[in-house]
């Protein structure tokens, strides 16, 4: 590798993003004697972690799975104290992890990268701030997230309100005290669902402005005690063995058992027994849930009479009833006291199917049937999920081609990581990958060590630069929109399609494969000497092997 370290502003990779996947990405190359230089637009490390610190936010992977497995020391260290961590609890393992690596030292934090420019010649990639700094760098490595641009919906009078307005994703530092106010938050994806329980119970009154209802599993979870603590951490190796040979990269399996395989009685205690266990692996109760309809069906009733169950006003129940989707084709939810919610007193949810927002004043929200007086309004409504914050970088590839031009009719990717004509670019958790499917931190970890991988295969043959052959990219493409269409996963209104963006193409973005499969893909294209890349002579930029 060149050794410019005397000279901050050329490097050898430049990483954007301090997420999970950026940080590791930091770790890993600047372990292999890369000069590097890495930002960060917030002014901490973190990612969703950093800026998603709105009440109840936690992850829904469990915290022994959701978190890196690239060090067994690290692993064994870090003592989670719930099932599932709370945002507070997984930004301080997130600093853990940058103070130890000496991650912050790469980093240029609240320093947002607004543009990258190939020079095809050279085949150098030139990286600009907002405040006019550029670096440049022969590798760059975007982490900047999948789910890290927030989505504030065009509702007319937006702009009039004089009480706050809070984003779920852009959650101030400071703490927000709702006590004694009126609050309303729009949105019932996971991110309200989880804020929802905890405003109820600081807000004098609580307005729930709900498009679509959606499905929901109780999280159960439980604070770890230190024995039983002490026996998971244990057996992570063999925890850790599961996760890595399974689809969504945790160790929970899918059941072999199919829907029609047993009798009404066996089904319902099978669907009994995981709305006990809580958490998302109720969409593998069965095997056949995510695929076929009828199947699914089962699922879906079910999980209806729970809601109807737990919410004592039946009216209020019934509109709380996902009936436009099958379970499991939008992200399930996972919940603390969601649906117990609207059991109290100063709770009100406002059907915006029956009665859809007008405006918003001064003062609250007018839909067609009321004017609702809030005094803070929480946007709980998601974001440009995957290409939207790429999409907002001005990054050009050969002549000068835009990607987000190249992206018009939706993004095109070979395994998620590279782009044809954007050579020495890559993606982390990007469109493409299994990434938003699976375990991210294990995504985010097979992705980098992929990526070093063939940065230090280019370093030892001599290669200056990879880059994706389209007719590779065009046939994973295929294969990623055939994989979706065999199960139920995107068919419904969501981020997953670009549905939720007015406008955005509607493309299935995830690789539903599988993380064992895409890895298996992944390290086969590797063995055989970057089979769907060309590789790239330093000198004239042009491919020296064309691997396809
Ligand atoms: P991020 O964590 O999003 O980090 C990207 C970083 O890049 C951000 O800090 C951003 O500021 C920065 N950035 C972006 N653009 C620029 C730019 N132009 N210049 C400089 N910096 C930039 N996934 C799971 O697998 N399990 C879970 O339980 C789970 N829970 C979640 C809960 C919430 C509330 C949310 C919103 C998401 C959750 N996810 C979960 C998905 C989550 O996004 C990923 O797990 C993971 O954190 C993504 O890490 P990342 O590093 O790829 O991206
Ligand atoms: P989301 O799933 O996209 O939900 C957004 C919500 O806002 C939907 O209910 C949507 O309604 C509503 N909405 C959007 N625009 C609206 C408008 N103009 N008027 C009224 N309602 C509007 O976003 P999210 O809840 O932030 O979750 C995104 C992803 O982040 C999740 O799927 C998950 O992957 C991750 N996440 C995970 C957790 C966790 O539990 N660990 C928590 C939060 C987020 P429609 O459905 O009708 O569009």
């Amino acid at each position: 590798m060149t050794d410019e370290r005397t000279n901050p502003t050329t490097v050898d990779a430049i990483v954007v993003g301090a997420g999970l996947a950026g940080l590791y990405a930091t770790h890993r190359l600047h372990s292999m004697g890369l000069s590097i230089q890495c930002f960060e637009a917030g002014s901490g490390v973190g990612g969703t972690w950093f800026w998603n610190r709105y009440p109840g936010a936690r992850c829904d992977v469990e915290s022994l799975d959701y978190s890196f497995s690239f060090s067994p020391e690290l692993q064994k260290e870090w003592r989670w104290t719930e099932r599932y961590a709370t945002q507070s609890e997984i930004l301080l393992y997130l600093e853990h992890v940058a103070g130890r690596y000496a991650l912050h030292q790469h980093y240029s934090f609240s320093t947002r990268i607004v543009s990258a420019h190939l020079d095809e010649s050279s085949l150098l990639w030139t990286v600009a701030s907002e405040d006019g700094r550029t670096w440049t760098a022969r590798f760059v490595i975007f982490a900047t997230g999948p789910l890290s641009t927030s989505n504030i919906p065009a509702i007319e009078g937006l702009g009039e309100f004089s009480g706050r307005i809070l984003h779920t994703g852009q959650w101030p530092r400071e703490e927000v005290d709702f006590a004694g106010l009126r609050v309303a938050v729009i949105g019932t994806g996971s991110s309200g669902i989880q804020a929802i329980p905890q405003i109820a119970q600081k807000a004098r009154h609580l307005f729930v402005f709900q498009r679509t209802p959606n499905f929901s599993i109780p999280a159960r979870n439980f604070a770890w005690d230190g024995e039983a603590l002490d026996e998971a951490l244990g057996s992570y190796d063999t925890r850790r063995a599961l996760s890595l040979a399974s689809k969504a990269g945790t160790p929970h399996p899918s059941s072999p058992t199919r829907t029609f395989d047993v009798n009404d009685e066996e089904r319902e205690a099978l669907f009994e027994a995981a709305w006990e266990r809580g958490g998302a692996t109720f969409s593998k109760t069965f095997a056949d849930q995510l695929v076929d309809p009828a199947a699914n069906q089962y699922a879906v009733d079910f999980v209806h009479r729970k809601i109807l169950s737990i919410v004592e006003d039946p009216e209020v129940a019934k509109k709380l009833l996902p009936i436009d989707h099958a379970i499991g084709a939008k992200r399930i939810c996972v919940d603390i006291g969601y649906f117990e919610t609207y059991n109290r007193d100063n709770v009100t949810l406002v059907d915006l199917n029956a009665t859809p927002i007008e405006t918003i004043e001064k003062t609250g929200i007018r839909t067609t049937a009321a004017f609702y007086e809030v005094d803070d309004i929480v946007l709980a409504t998601g974001f440009d999920a995957l290409t939207g914050t790429l999409n907002r970088i001005d990054i050009r590839g050969r002549r000068g081609q835009l990607l987000r031009d190249v992206w018009a009719d939706g993004p095109r990717t070979f395994l998620g990581l590279a782009v044809a004509g954007f050579p020495n670019l890559f993606i982390v958790n990007g469109p493409g990958s299994p990434s938003v499917l699976a375990n991210m931190v294990l995504t985010a970890e097979q992705h980098v060590d992929w990526i070093a991988n063939a940065i230090a295969y280019l370093s030892s043959s001599g290669f200056a630069g990879i880059e994706a052959n389209v007719d590779a990219q065009d046939a994973w493409g295929d294969h990623v929109s055939a994989t979706a269409a065999g199960t139920i996963i995107g068919k419904g209104h969501s981020w997953y399609t670009g549905a939720n963006i007015p406008g955005k193409s509607p493309v299935f973005m995830p690789y539903v494969g599988g993380l064992d499969v895409y890895r298996t893909r992944c390290d086969e294209l590797a063995a055989s000497d970057y089979g769907g890349f060309t590789l790239l002579d330093a000198a004239t930029s042009q491919g020296v092997t064309d691997s396809s």
